[in-house]
């Protein structure tokens, strides 16, 4: 049986020894990641710049400034500034399972800008950290290796579970590692670029459940040994062979052309829908999570917008299909993509996200593929200059869908 998904929240006061500095005592994880909220009292700007001498005032009220520190940089305010902390809250802080993950698997240098798995999980561990009220740390569930599939939840309401919702997935497939930056940068931009009112009235009425990786492990090998190997699929072991295509394993429409049957195949279906914990993990999931409405799955390249049915040439459903065409076009505003239905605009492709997520959920669920347009503009691998301009197309088009799934 797969647990559809974990809500580990370590508290770190469950740690491994105790110090006392300046009246503090706190005990901690034996660990520099380890952070802390540290409340100053700072009221103008020439107290909140005594501040920032030390750390970072992450944000602020009337007569507080706020950070975010790690132990390390905690030991050091207390020694300068001690006079100027009202408080110190130790963080709630997500010890993902990294198995396999090692802080070795890197990008090849050029490409520096993208995010590794264990980069995505030390950024959403420390934007889930700027956002306490209203983001939560989770995980999908396990890959094939181990892996924790982490992801996080953006919402106005973290208690109710109520709200519709949009959930977002990336990088199904490993070498489309665009797929992974833009869910990745959607978080940072709500952390970090909107202020606390603007974040405040975007999150407003809404629940975002946003998971950047769900291949970790195919990831992480393509980025093995510094060279990429333009691979696919998942790294479960069949015997010999390896992956199972995730994006051609979900259950409706499995087997009705655009796959293989053979395990060696880049598009090889597994043995049987839902055979993989990746999958099994989605599906979990979104059995327990009934608000979810709306979702997109990211993939690269192509720059289109896809909806069912991607298992037949076939357009969605009459009752439906005025809400799917006009939630891409309106995401197609933003971006400048095409769209129709995913076997009609590019091929047949059975046992795909969306079809499962529309047929057995109900759930407006868009496949976009990212930038580039083609091959001869890089294809799988189009370089770090891409990241930002396609970024900012989509961001446009999430935060329209994320709007409209209010009402859906
Ligand atoms: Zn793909």
């Amino acid at each position: 049986m797969v647990r559809s998904h974990s809500r580990k929240r370590v508290c770190s006061l469950l740690g491994m020894f105790s110090m006392s500095i300046a009246g503090f005592v706190f005990a901690t994880q034996a660990s520099s990641e380890v952070l802390y909220k540290v409340h100053f009292k700072a009221s103008n700007s020439d107290e909140r710049s005594e501040v920032a001498r030390y750390v970072h005032p992450d944000y602020m009220d009337e007569t507080t400034a706020y950070s975010i520190v790690r132990e390390v940089d905690l030991r050091a305010t207390l020694r300068g500034i001690p006079q100027r902390i009202l408080k110190i809250e130790p963080m709630s802080v997500w010890t993902p399972d990294l198995g396999a993950l090692s802080g070795d698997i890197r990008f090849p240098k050029k490409d520096a800008a993208y995010h590794t798995p264990m980069q995505v999980v030390k950024e959403l561990t420390r934007l889930a950290a700027l956002l306490p009220e209203q983001s939560e740390l989770l995980s999908l569930g396990k890959t094939a290796e181990g892996n924790d599939i982490l992801g996080i939840r953006l919402a106005g309401d973290l208690s109710s579970s109520d709200t519709n919702s949009l959930m977002i997935l990336g990088t199904h497939h490993a070498r489309e590692h665009i797929s992974t930056e833009v869910p990745l940068l959607f978080v940072k931009h709500v952390a970090e670029d909107l202020n606390p009112q603007e974040r405040t009235a975007f999150l407003k009425g809404k629940d975002i459940y946003i998971f950047p990786i769900l291949n970790v492990d195919g990831v992480n090998y393509d980025l093995e040994g510094g060279k990429y190997k333009y691979w696919r699929k998942s790294r479960r072991d069949l015997g010999g062979e390896f992956g199972v295509d995730l994006n051609r394993n979900y259950s409706v429409h499995w087997q009705t052309g655009g796959n293989s049957t053979s395990k060696g195949s880049d598009v090889y279906r597994g043995p049987s829908p839902f055979s993989e914990p990746e999958t099994q993990a989605v599906k979990a999931f979104v059995e327990e999570h009934t608000n979810i409405k709306s979702m997109i799955s990211f993939h690269s390249f192509s720059e289109v917008i896809l909806y069912p049915w991607g298992g037949l040439k076939q357009d969605p459903p009459e009752q439906d299909r005025g809400t799917f065409e006009s939630l891409a076009k309106d995401m197609a505003k933003f971006n400048g993509y095409g769209y129709g239905s995913a076997a009609k605009v590019m091929y047949v492709a059975s046992g795909e996200t969306c079809d499962w997520a529309y047929k057995d959920h109900q759930i407006f669920c868009f496949t976009i593929e990212l930038s580039p347009k083609s091959a001869l503009e890089g294809g799988f691998y189009p370089g770090p200059e891409i990241i930002k301009p396609t970024f900012e197309k989509n961001l446009g088009a999430i935060k329209i869908l994320a709007e409209r799934t209010m009402g859906l």
